[in-house]
C-alpha cells in the first residue's frame, strides 16, 4: 500500500525530486558556507541543461568567502520578466535527526532532509516547472538562487536587488506556504526603554528608588497602548488560523534586565521591545505615536525613564489587484479547484528586498506548517512539491 502511495506520488516529479536530492546532499548550512560553491555550481549546470542563460554574481566580501547567487534566464521575447526568487543556504541540522540531514530520504509520501522544504524543493520546483513549460512560456523567466537568506538576506538577494539590479515586472519570492498566497509582510520597530532610579540597600528601599518596581510600571502602562495598537488593521487579510480577519497592530516586550546582586536595588533597569506594523503601515508614524504615548505615560512612575528605538524594517503589502496577483490566483485554482485565499504575514520576508525597488511581490512555495523546518527531521510533502510546480507551470503558460 505504501509502496502504491510512493508510486502515484512520485508519478510525474521524478525530475524535481532527482534535483531536490542532489541539492539536499551538499550541506549549504549558513553558519559555515563550506558548500555554497558546490551547490552554486550544480544549479548553474542544471539551469544549463535547461537551456538557460546562466549567470553568477558574489558580493567578494573581504573574508575571502564565496557568497555565489545564480540567475538563469529563460528569454522567450516578451517584453515581461518574471522572477522566481529562491536561496539554496540551509540552518544547520543540529542534533537528534531519526534520519541523515545531507541525504534525501523517500518515505510515505515525504522527502526527509535539511533543506528539504527550507529552500532547495524552491529551487527544485522552479526549475521542474521551467523544464514542463519552457516551450509555452509567455513570459520571460529568471531564477535566482541566493545563498544567506538564513541570517538576513543582505548579500545574496539585497545584494541582487540593491548593488546589482536585477530587475524584473513581478516577483514570487518561492520560500512560503502551499496553501495560501502571501501579499505582505509586517515591519518592524524594535527599541528600550530604561528607567533610571536610584541605588542603595535592599534593607533600605526607602532610601532608594528601584527602577526594576517603577519599570514594571510603566510595562503596565503600556498595555493601553497595546490595546491601542491591536485595534490598528490592516486592508490585508491574516494568515488562516490568525486570531483577527485583517493583520492587526503587536507589541511586544520581549527582553528584560537590570541588577547586579540580590541585596542592592540597582541604578537602572531596561526592557527591549518589538513592534509589528502593518505592511501598508510607516514606521516613522507608529515611532512616533508609541513615543507620544511614552510621554504621557512616562511621569506616573519614580525615577527617569528614557526611550530609544534601533531597528526598522518598511514592511510592504502588494495590491491583490495587481494583474500578475490575480493571474497567480487564477493558477492556483486550476491546480486546487478553488482559488487560494490571500494574506500577509506576521512576520517578515525577503519580498522587501524586491517591494523596495517598486517590484509587485507574492510569497508562495512548499513549506507546509507541519514540515519542521528549521527543526528535525524536515520533510517536504511531495504533492506540495508537485502542487507548487503546478502552479508556476500555469502561471507561465497564462497571459
Ligand atoms: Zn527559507
Amino acid at each position: 500500500m505504501l509502496n502504491l502511495l510512493m508510486v502515484f506520488l512520485m508519478n510525474g516529479i521524478d525530475y524535481e525530486v532527482s534535483l531536490l536530492r542532489d541539492l539536499v546532499e551538499i550541506d549549504t548550512d549558513v553558519m559555515k558556507k563550506a558548500g555554497y560553491s558546490d551547490c552554486a555550481s550544480l544549479i548553474k549546470e542544471k539551469m544549463k541543461e535547461l537551456g538557460l542563460k546562466v549567470e553568477v554574481f558574489d558580493p567578494n566580501l573581504a573574508d575571502g568567502i564565496k557568497r555565489p547567487s545564480v540567475i538563469g534566464t529563460l528569454d522567450v521575447g516578451s517584453d515581461t520578466t518574471i522572477g522566481f526568487v529562491t536561496h539554496y543556504d540551509v540552518v544547520p541540522p543540529g542534533e537528534g535527526w531519526t534520519k541523515p540531514p545531507f541525504r534525501l530520504t523517500l518515505d510515505d509520501g515525504k522527502a526527509y532532509g535539511r533543506g528539504a522544504a527550507d529552500d532547495k524543493s524552491a529551487i527544485a520546483a522552479s526549475l521542474g516547472a521551467v523544464n514542463i513549460v519552457r516551450d509555452n512560456a509567455r513570459f520571460n523567466i529568471k531564477i535566482i538562487a541566493s545563498p544567506e537568506e538564513e541570517i538576513g538576506g543582505e548579500w545574496g538577494i539585497g545584494y541582487l536587488m540593491r548593488m546589482i539590479g536585477i530587475n524584473f515586472d513581478f516577483g514570487i519570492i518561492v520560500d512560503s506556504m502551499p496553501n495560501i498566497v502571501s501579499i505582505g509582510a509586517s515591519g518592524i520597530v524594535q527599541g528600550e526603554i530604561k528607567v533610571v532610579g536610584k541605588q542603595g540597600h535592599a534593607g533600605y528601599p526607602h532610601r532608594a528608588i528601584n527602577p526594576v518596581h517603577e519599570l514594571s510600571k510603566l510595562i503596565n502602562e503600556f498595555e493601553k497602548f497595546i490595546k491601542l495598537r491591536e485595534g490598528k488593521l490592516s486592508s490585508a487579510d491574516a494568515p488562516p488560523g490568525s486570531p483577527k480577519k485583517k493583520v492587526w497592530g503587536r507589541l511586544s516586550f520581549t527582553m528584560l534586565g537590570g541588577g547586579i546582586k540580590e541585596n542592592v536595588i540597582p541604578s537602572e533597569a531596561w526592557t527591549r521591545f518589538d513592534m509589528r506594523l502593518l505592511p501598508e503601515e510607516d514606521p516613522e508614524v507608529a515611532k512616533k505615536e508609541m513615543l507620544e504615548f511614552f510621554e504621557s505615560v512616562k511621569n506616573v512612575i519614580k525615577g527617569f525613564a528614557t526611550i530609544s528605538f534601533k531597528g526598522t524594517d518598511r514592511g510592504y503589502l502588494t495590491s491583490p489587484t495587481n494583474r500578475f496577483v490575480k493571474s497567480f490566483v487564477e493558477s492556483t485554482k486550476i491546480v486546487f479547484g478553488s482559488p487560494l485565499p490571500l494574506a500577509a504575514s506576521l512576520g517578515g520576508d525577503d519580498g522587501r528586498f524586491l517591494a523596495d525597488r517598486g517590484i509587485p511581490v507574492v510569497s508562495y512555495g512548499t513549506i507546509a506548517e507541519d514540515t519542521n523546518f528549521h527543526g528535525v527531521d524536515e520533510y517536504v510533502h511531495l504533492k506540495d512539491l508537485k502542487n507548487v510546480r503546478d502552479v508556476f507551470v500555469n502561471f507561465i503558460k497564462r497571459n
